[in-house]
C-alpha cells in the first residue's frame, strides 16, 4: 500500500509543545511527517533556519517517521515534490482560522490535488505560540512547560548575549 506522507508546514521559531502536539497526533493518522521549516521566514525569526532545524531534530528524537526540511517559494509544489498530497496545519482560537481558510483556498486553487487538513489543538495548548513563548522567555518568565528543554535552553541563552549587548551598548 502507498504510504501516506503529509507536509507539516510553518515558522517553528521556536518549536513548542503545541507543535510537537500537532506532530504526534499526526502520525497517528499518517506513515510519514515531513516537517517543512519555511525558509521566507528567516527574516524575522529570532533562531535561523538552521538553529530551527537543530532543535526540531533534538526535540523529536530520531523517529524514522519523521524527517525535517526546508523550503522556500510555493508551498504546494514542495508538496508535490515529495511525493505528498497532504498539507497539515494546527488550528488553535479561532483567530487561526481566518488567515488558515484563506491560504488553504489559494493553496487548493494552485493544486487542487494537495488537500489541506486541520487538526485542532489540544486543550493545553490552545493559546500557546512560538511569539508568545519569545515574548515570555524575553521578559525572562517560566517557559518549561510549553517547549521542550532543548529551547529553553536556546532562549535562555539568546536572551543573556542580547542582554549582554544592549549593556554593552549602554557603557
Ligand atoms: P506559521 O508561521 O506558518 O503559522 P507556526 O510555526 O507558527 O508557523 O505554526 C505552524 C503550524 O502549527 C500552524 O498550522 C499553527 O496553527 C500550528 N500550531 C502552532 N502552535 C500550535 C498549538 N499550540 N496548537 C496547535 N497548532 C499549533
Amino acid at each position: 500500500m502507498k504510504k501516506q506522507v503529509a507536509v507539516y508546514p510553518g515558522s517553528f521559531d521556536p518549536i513548542t509543545y503545541g507543535h510537537l502536539d500537532i506532530i504526534e497526533r499526526g502520525l497517528e493518522v499518517f506513515d510519514q511527517i515531513i516537517i517543512a521549516v519555511a525558509k521566507n521566514s528567516e527574516k524575522n525569526s529570532l533562531f535561523s533556519t538552521a538553529e530551527r532545524i537543530s532543535h526540531i531534530k533534538e526535540a523529536l528524537g530520531n523517529n524514522p517517521r519523521v524527517t525535517v526540511d526546508t523550503f522556500d517559494g510555493l508551498l504546494v509544489d514542495y508538496v508535490v515534490s515529495k511525493g505528498a498530497k497532504v498539507i497539515l496545519r494546527g488550528l488553535r482560537a479561532v483567530s487561526d482560522f481566518e488567515y488558515e481558510f484563506q491560504i488553504a483556498q489559494m493553496n487548493h486553487n494552485l493544486k487542487s490535488e494537495v488537500e489541506t487538513l486541520f487538526m485542532m489543538t489540544s486543550v493545553p495548548y490552545g493559546y500557546l505560540s512560538s511569539s508568545i513563548v519569545k515574548e515570555v522567555a524575553s521578559l525572562q518568565g517560566q517557559v518549561e512547560s510549553l517547549v521542550p528543554p532543548v529551547i529553553k535552553k536556546a532562549l535562555d541563552e539568546k536572551f543573556a548575549n542580547r542582554e549582554k549587548d544592549c549593556g554593552r551598548n549602554h557603557d
